[in-house]
């Protein structure tokens, strides 16, 4: 099986053909980072029009890389939610193109789906495990449970923290540093932050005296009853970390504390496999098939979907029951 993967969902443009094995057999990536920071944020039409000048091209060159002919695909994996819709526009219209040319099976893609599984193919990892995904839009923490069935555990109750590392960057107008002038703000605090010191400033961690008492007893039985059904023994318990945050030397070196402390593995994909890449969601297409989730027959419908939640929501769940 070789699935091309093409993702659209934000400010990359990106293309890979990945076999079943995890081999990555061609890849292309197109970054708007840079004009994106010249206007201190994104500007949807501006990431559309840069998403229409660029995905021929990056498609053309992942499968050219990849030596195979497009007849060789088993199918096409894009991504079609959640982002920005103007984006996410771009890459569904122009795959939905594809599939018809080359008369190809299409599989829409979950962007945080496809975040959380790229650790299966850079590690060997079973299921369950537990995700962390700290990216540009999203905070998730939640227990993978197969390729398409997550338990969501936790989210952020505001922002995203690489939408607030973005801010702050941008409040100290990194983009103006001779040595950041190219990176996203979340990579220009890290490259800053190796000559800071740590102890300057006094920041309380967040949540660390939270207002209200809230406690649930039902979502933990509920997570340990089904951990316990998978017979998890407490030492195989693995944490992955992804999403373009999780690239953070520093924010996985805290992780590692935490993880060390528990008896727990922190898996982390490289960098360049944290932010937005084709890579991952062609491997989200790989996965899909494999666990015979994958092919979409009425691509007639198909729309795509700027807000989609993740895996089943804990909170809710225990809400309803009470
Ligand atoms: P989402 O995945 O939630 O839809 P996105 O796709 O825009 O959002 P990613 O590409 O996964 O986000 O991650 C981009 C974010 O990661 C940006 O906010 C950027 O500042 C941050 N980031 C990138 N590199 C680093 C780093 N080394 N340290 C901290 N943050 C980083
Ligand atoms: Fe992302």
């Amino acid at each position: 099986k070789i699935v091309l993967g093409i993702e659209t969902s934000c400010d990359d443009t990106a293309a890979a053909v990945v076999d079943e094995t995890g081999n990555v057999l061609g890849e292309a990536i197109h970054s708007q980072t840079e004009v994106h920071l010249k206007t201190g944020g994104i500007v949807p039409p501006v990431a559309q029009q840069l998403h229409r000048e660029n995905i021929q091209r990056i498609v053309q060159e992942a499968l050219s890389a990849s030596r195979i002919s497009p007849s060789d695909l088993s199918a096409i994996a894009t991504t079609i939610k959640p982002g920005l819709a103007l984006s996410l526009g771009v890459g569904l219209s122009f795959s939905l193109q594809l599939v018809g040319q080359l008369k190809k099976p299409f599989i829409p893609i979950h962007h945080m789906e496809a975040h959380a599984l790229t650790v299966r193919l850079t590690n060997k990892v079973e299921f369950p495990f537990l995700v962390l995904l700290i990216s540009g839009g999203h905070c998730l923490l939640a227990l993978v449970q197969g390729v398409s069935d997550f338990l969501l555990l936790g989210k952020s109750l505001d922002i995203a923290p690489g939408d607030m590392l973005d801010k702050v960057a941008r409040r100290l107008s990194l983009i103006k540093h001779p040595e950041c002038s190219t990176m996203s703000g979340g990579k220009a605090i890290e490259h800053l932050a190796k000559q800071g010191n740590r102890f300057y400033f006094d920041i309380k961690p967040p949540l660390h005296r939270a207002k209200n008492c809230d406690f649930s007893f039902t979502g933990l039985q509920h997570i340990t009853d089904k951990i316990i059904m998978k017979k998890e023994k407490e030492e195989d318990a693995v944490l992955v970390a992804s999403g373009g945050v999780a690239s953070n030397f520093y924010i996985r070196r805290a992780l590692e504390i935490l993880t060390n402390a528990t008896q727990c593995t922190l898996l982390c994909p490289p960098p360049r496999l944290c932010t937005d890449n084709g890579i991952m969601i062609a491997w989200n297409g790989i996965e899909r098939l494999r666990a015979g989730l994958g092919i979409l027959h009425d691509i007639e419908g198909i729309r795509y979907e700027p807000k989609c939640p993740f895996g089943v929501d804990i909170s809710k769940e225990v809400g309803e029951a009470s």
